[in-house]
């Protein structure tokens, strides 16, 4: 089979990683390498996120200088692939003519077709909402602890600043089985650490028979033989269900952490932004998980700016994230995406010099929060999954790894632990992270 080399561009979240992983996989199979340098490629996929205009308008700007190469490559292949690809579909052909392959999100798995269609000098746009049924691949992961695994896609919800249920269509679970070769496969490869991924995780399960949900999967992952960790990321607030809780709190392997995006803490704004809670449910639900699950991490994501915010129901955001005394949080400024509800409130839109000085008071609560956070561990023991070994420019040798709860800490270690479980006192903590020793 002739070698040739593949290489991919990701931009945005875990789940386009994700991917990107499964394309090395299955272009692997149909003879290509996958290469570091774009440079010497056959073929060149921009994997696209279209979660901000910025990252939609990095996605046009990478295309662009591809496409100068292609001129003194001819062969060169360019595939656009990922949300701003199912949401162009067509157009993008014409804005990009040196592009001979979109490909949707919800056709992933066609890719190997569509490649050797494109290779006979094709032109293709696969953007059909109907997924392309999922095939046994070989994943080509990044190395690393850590294996991220999709349980489900799509995100029925409809929140109208969210672009999500137009790129990547509505919810649907992964089989089962699937799921679970999945994860026995990335244990046997060494990796120490399964995060379930999805863009609302609790739906996982609607769509197949009774009792298979979240809870039934991470029993049936916990009970795989061997130590490692499981996470899932990201819950809507309202889906949480007991059950889910009680695996966190019963199965060795579910680590303490939930991520639980809030988006505002004012209740006018949340109804405008379509989230199904007020302020009063999201903390009723935050108490609840805190009283019932030791020294669990709870993280969130929030929205600065949104259309016609006022100061005040801003101010109810950062009350919000302090009152909750929230470990972690995202934060970003409101990016109008074409389709929306929200964007077409264009009378409503919040100064860019207004977004950015929210932007700029959230991120100072988020510091603050961190800290606090991250002090109540102080003198405390923890296991740490050693994810990186490093001889620092001063000579210092640092791993670096996490709890269970998701907090980074850095040890100073002679030896590379990397992929191990260690115990650590926590002896300092910073704003990002704590500092330990080996215990
Ligand atoms: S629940 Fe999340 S993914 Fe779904 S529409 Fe809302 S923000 Fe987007």
């Amino acid at each position: 089979m002739e070698n040739k080399k593949v290489y991919i561009e990701t931009l945005g979240c875990q789940m386009n990683k994700s991917d990107a992983e499964r394309m090395y996989g299955m272009l692997e199979h149909i003879g290509y390498t996958q290469t570091e340098n774009p440079k010497e490629a056959d073929m060149l996929i921009i994997n696209t996120c279209s979660i901000r205009q910025l990252s939609e308008d990095k996605a046009y700007s990478q295309i662009g200088v591809w496409g100068k190469q292609k001129k003194s490559n001819p062969n060169l292949k360019i595939v656009f692939a990922g949300c701003v690809a199912q949401q162009g579909g067509k157009s993008i052909l014409k804005r990009a003519p040196y592009v001979d392959l979109v490909l949707g999100t919800q056709r992933l798995y066609e890719l190997p077709n569509l490649v050797k269609r494109i290779e006979q000098g094709e032109k293709i746009v696969s953007i059909d909402e109907k997924p392309y049924e999922e095939s046994d691949i070989q994943i080509n992961r990044v190395k690393g602890v850590n294996a991220w695994i999709p349980i489900m896609e799509g995100c029925n919800n409809f929140c109208t600043y969210c672009i999500v249920p137009y790129t990547r269509g509505r919810e649907r679970s992964r089989k089962p089985e699937l799921i679970l070769a999945e994860v026995k496969k990335a244990l046997s490869e060494g990796f120490k650490e399964i995060t379930l991924l999805g863009q609302n995780v609790d739906s996982f399960g609607k769509d197949l028979p009774d009792g298979q949900n979240l809870a039934w999967l991470l029993r049936k992952i916990n009970a795989i033989e061997g130590k490692f960790r499981v996470r899932f990321v990201t819950n809507y607030p309202t889906d949480i269900t007991d059950e889910v809780i009680d695996t966190v709190i019963e199965l060795d392997k579910v680590c303490e952490y939930f991520h639980i995006p809030m988006q505002s803490g004012d209740d006018y704004v949340l109804k405008k932004m379509n989230r199904r809670y007020d302020y009063a449910t999201y903390k009723k639900i935050c108490d609840h998980i805190r009283s019932r699950v030791k020294d669990v991490t709870i993280t969130s994501d929030f929205i600065a700016g949104f259309p016609g915010e006022t100061e005040e129901q801003f101010e109810n955001t950062l009350k919000a994230m302090t009152e909750l005394e929230l470990d972690y949080s995202n934060t970003a400024a409101y990016s109008p995406r074409e389709k929306t509800v929200a964007a077409k409130w264009v009378d409503l839109y919040i100064p860019e010099e207004v977004k950015t000085e929210r932007l700029a008071r959230l991120n100072e609560h988020n510091r603050a929060c961190c800290l606090a956070s991250n002090k109540k561990y102080l003198g405390r023991e923890m296991e740490v999954l050693v994810e990186n070994f490093e001889v620092r420019k001063n000579g210092d040798k640092v791993i670096t790894g996490r709890t269970r709860n998701n907090k980074i800490v850095h040890i100073p270690c002679d030896r590379d632990l990397t992929g191990e479980f260690v115990n650590v006192k926590i002896t300092n903590a910073k704003t990002w992270y704590l500092n330990g020793e080996l215990a």
